[in-house]
């Protein structure tokens, strides 16, 4: 396939990830005029002016996050569902938040039509974490906020890592992978990337 070649080529080499990927059809998560680009390694516009990410970016990070079988993983960022979906094939457990209903809902129609079970959609507000499911393993934030927001670095286990992109415009931004240690948090900058910001309150539908 196209896009594993692609995704092997831009460093995407852990075959757990990769087979993941290979189980979840982009297809079914863009439409409209886009959908006949879904296979190619590149963002998409989706409803509500977001975007659904790169698929090298979705690999790389998904590669970074370090996802084991016993997780309980926390998303920031639903938009389509497709890196939930991902995150599902790897992870025991995914809850994943958007701030657009309009988002939520479709990403939940998607994922329960592919017969996944444990991934849960929620629209609310990210940075406010999901306190009442707390802590988790892992943590992926794919919108991008200024420093990672302390409600969800506490929601971090020690010897969890989160996954975020920070940056303070729209054009520079860097990936950065945070561990929880015992005594407080190692951080690791990646590489750049771009992603939409993440913006406190519900979205305006
Ligand atoms: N992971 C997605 C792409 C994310 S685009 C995919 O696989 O398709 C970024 C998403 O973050 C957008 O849908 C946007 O609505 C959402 N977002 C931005 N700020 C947020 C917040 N505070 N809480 C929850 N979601 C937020």
């Amino acid at each position: 396939m196209q896009l594993l070649f692609a995704l092997r080529s831009r460093g995407v080499t852990d075959g757990a990830v990769l087979d993941a990927m290979e189980r979840v059809d982009r297809g079914l998560f863009v439409r409209g005029i886009f959908a006949e680009r879904a296979y190619e390694d590149t963002p998409l516009p989706i409803a509500c002016g977001q975007t659904i990410s790169q698929p090298s970016v979705v690999g790389m990070m998904t590669q970074a996050l370090e996802v084991g079988p016993r997780d309980k993983v926390l998303e920031i960022g639903t938009g389509s569902g497709y890196q939930a979906a991902i995150l599902g094939h790897l992870a025991r457990r995914v809850y994943t938040i958007d701030r657009h209903r309009r988002l939520a809902m479709d990403a939940r129609r998607v994922i329960e039509s592919t017969g996944a079970t444990n991934i849960t959609v929620i629209c609310a507000d990210g940075t406010l974490g999901l306190p009442e499911q707390a802590p988790f393993d892992r943590i992926l934030v794919t919108a991008a906020a200024e420093d990672p927001p302390g409600p969800l670095l506490a929601e971090l286990r020690v010897g969890g890592i989160m996954v975020v992109p920070v940056g303070q415009s729209d054009t520079v931004q860097t990936l950065l992978k945070v561990t929880r240690t015992e005594d407080g948090f190692d951080y690791q900058v990646m590489r750049p990337v771009r992603f939409v910001p993440l913006l406190e309150g519900l979205g305006q539908e």
